[in-house]
């Protein structure tokens, strides 16, 4: 039986003061819940901070993004062993805003995903189709070819380790939402398509919903079969809101 996930992705917020107390109100309106997993990734610099405020929960410390060398001349990035000296278990790969707003290609997606498991951290493998790609009816082919770019560099054992998390970009921040049904079509596709390769990488890869989940819509997403949980944006920057997203969850 898969685990559900919740993760927030808190993107370009917060401040030292909102890191602390917000964590601290997540943690204690979270105490207890031990039935779902539950992760935060905040702004690179405030992971130190996070990673202390965190420090003995059950709340596991996520980055948004990671450079794939592990070291060298790339002023501005980051590597997936330095995130790991902080605690750091998820790393958000591929999300669409880097894709779209820094160019971001499969295969520098791929590499990505394949330099945060060599230092045995999580992968969120991030897919999911533009409005217009939907329109044109080809969700499927540009999500599964968004898979495959790191299905065939990685192979499909390490997807019983690793977290996809399909967010179509028009319900990214948006105000709509994808329709349980319709997530839950996306969802059954990529584990089938995991499932042509290894049934048991396919049993055990937790697929997400990422696209403005909040309290009020999160258990009837999660109560599809193949939605293990969510990557949740503007909701994750509230605490009980999150709290009631994970408690949807468990
Ligand atoms: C996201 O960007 O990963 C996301 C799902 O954002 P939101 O929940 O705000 O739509």
């Amino acid at each position: 039986m898969r685990r559900k996930l919740v993760a927030g992705n808190w993107k370009m917020h917060g401040s030292r003061r909102f890191v602390e107390q917000t964590l601290q109100s997540i943690r204690s309106e979270t105490e207890g819940q031990d039935a779902v997993d539950m992760a935060i990734c905040p702004t690179l610099v405030h992971l130190p901070l996070a990673e202390a405020a965190l420090s003995g929960s059950q709340i596991a410390l996520g980055a948004q993004n990671v450079h794939a060398a592990t070291e060298g001349a790339f002023t501005g990035e980051v590597s997936a062993p330095m995130l790991k000296e902080f605690s750091v278990r998820y790393v958000i790969v591929g999300h669409s805003e880097r894709r779209q707003l820094n160019g971001e290609t499969d295969e520098q997606v791929a590499k990505k995903f394949a330099a945060v498991l060599a230092v045995k951290m999580i992968p969120i493998l991030c897919v999911g189709e533009s409005l217009q790609q939907r329109e044109q009816g080809i969700t499927h082919q540009v999500v599964l070819s968004q898979l495959d770019a790191v299905l065939d560099r990685s192979g499909i054992e390490v997807f019983s380790q690793a977290v996809i998390a399909y967010e179509p970009i028009w319900a990214i921040g948006t105000g709509i939402t994808a329709t349980p049904e319709q997530a839950q079509e996306v969802h059954g596709n990529i584990r089938r398509h995991l499932a042509e390769r290894d049934g048991a990488a396919a049993e055990n890869c937790q697929i997400l919903y990422g696209g403005r989940v909040k309290a009020a819509n999160a258990a009837e997403l999660f109560g599809q079969p193949d939605i293990d949980g969510g990557l949740v944006g503007g909701a994750s920057l509230k605490a009980d809101e999150f709290a009631s997203i994970c408690e949807s969850a468990s």
